[in-house]
């Protein structure tokens, strides 16, 4: 059979009924545990001798169904579900740089994210270097010393919907051997799959428009299967003998699989944020409407936008929908399903005219989520990006008027008349 299309693997893929009972809806697995056979099975499941389930900590099929279909959407070789996106990134970065060093990072970033970059990875022995030179690859280039462990980047950011050039980005990066990390996020692989543009890791927070419900914490870790980048010198850690895998290293146990296996046997085991099977079945559920869900986010949001840039009361707008977009080029070649839900715009008054607007808002959501069924509204400096300092904002481009604006599933009639009636309640029209 020929390579299944998108929306057959979202329906499809990493789930046979026929290794479970026929149940078309893949079963909840709610258990901790999985019976030994006897003393054989156990000494081979610890030596990964065997492959099979030990402990929901570690693994759990329900949660591998969900990251065998996310898997297979991006196009990835080896994938693993944790607990949240925050846990996808940090075990990450940690696995990487688990021997100190530097992490070149974008500026254009997940609040939380710069949050783990100026108080939890420095304390861990591994600095942070955030450079708007992600821009331009070529002065990134200049920027990759021998202590560069990864690049860092969202491919759509948060919230300015910034969009990097990943393919440029992966090859200078590769010239110096150093993996490109993506936040995928805000596209979604339904807008744009990172793997597919040179980027060699990529992670999720599936808490926003991968399930898109607002009702689960969840994130993953997708690789390429290039392990020739990590090299013994640069990165020993997956060449070190391990005394529960025999004295055996991870490279020696999965030689196509040693990143994702050691974020597993590390990080998601020894620091715990495991994704429940509930969670993974209602990501499961949530994938099956993914490219329906995000196509109509994305339509919502360009008809918001065109509707704010119109408007007086507004000072800028920002989405990749707009001739105006910063990186118009870029969205024509790359998003060519659309440009994703979240935008973001300046208002044009006073702080307390803009708060006068936040607070008359009745349809919107106010609150931090994104990628909802529901449309939501948030003013990222005081909230989302309320980590950042002075400079970090300055540096990301997150103006003090900024609101961002994740379209839901609404329609967009009634989503412009509020924006509308909350602009005339505070004085702006
Ligand atoms: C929300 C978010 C995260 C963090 O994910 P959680 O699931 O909340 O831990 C990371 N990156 C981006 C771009 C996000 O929007």
């Amino acid at each position: 059979m020929a390579e299944l299309k998108f929306d057959t693997k979202k329906i499809k893929a990493g789930y046979d009924s026929k290794d479970n009972n026929l149940a078309i809806s893949p079963p909840i697995y709610q258990t901790t545990s999985y019976d030994f056979k006897n003393t054989q099975h156990a000494q081979n499941l610890f030596t990964y001798k065997e492959a099979g389930y030990l402990y929901t900590r570690v693994g759990n099929p329900t949660v591998t169904y969900f990251a065998e279909r996310v898997k297979a959407l991006d196009g990835a070789k080896n994938a693993v579900a944790v607990g949240s996106g925050m846990a996808a990134i940090s075990y990450t970065l940690l696995n990487l740089a688990s021997k100190g060093g530097t992490i070149l990072a974008s500026p254009y970033l997940y609040g939380g994210t710069i949050d783990a970059f100026d108080r939890l990875f420095p304390e861990l022995g591994i600095k942070i270097k955030l450079t708007d030179a992600v821009l331009d690859p070529q002065k990134l280039e200049e920027q990759i010393t021998d202590d560069v462990k990864a690049i860092y980047v969202e491919s759509i950011s948060n919230p300015n919907a910034y969009l990097l050039d990943i393919d440029e980005i992966s090859k200078v990066a590769h010239k110096h051997g150093v993996p490109v990390v993506v936040d995928n996020t805000l596209a979604t692989p339904y807008l744009y799959r990172p793997l597919e543009h040179g980027a060699d890791i990529v992670v999720y927070s599936a808490t926003k428009a991968l399930t898109g419900h607002g009702n689960i914490i969840a994130g993953l870790i997708l690789d390429s299967g290039d392990m020739s980048l990590y090299t013994k010198e640069k990165y020993p850690q997956f060449y070190e003998p391990i005394v529960m895998l025999g004295g055996k290293s991870t490279a020696d146990i999965f030689p196509d699989n040693f990143f994702i296996f050691r974020a597993t046997l590390v990080y998601l085991n020894l620091l715990g944020a495991a994704l429940s099977p509930q969670d993974a079945y209602l990501g499961i559920i949530g994938l099956e409407t993914l490219s329906e869900r995000v196509a109509k986010q994305s339509s919502n949001a360009a008809k918001i936008a065109a509707y704010l840039e119109s408007s007086p009361a507004v000072e800028w707008v920002r989405h990749p929908s707009l001739a105006s977009y910063k990186f118009k080029e870029l969205a024509d070649k790359y998003l060519t399903n659309g440009g994703g839900g979240v935008l973001s715009f300046g208002v044009k008054g006073t702080p307390e005219q803009e708060a006068k607007f936040i607070n008359s808002i009745k349809l919107f959501h106010y609150h931090v989520n994104l990628g909802d069924a529901r449309s939501l509204i948030v003013d990222s400096p005081n909230t989302t990006h309320s980590e950042l300092n002075e400079d970090e904002l300055k540096l990301a481009d997150i103006p003090h008027n900024l609101v961002r604006i994740s379209a839901g599933l609404e329609d967009a009639d009634d989503l412009i008349a509020d924006l509308e009636q909350a602009f005339t309640a505070a004085g702006l029209l």
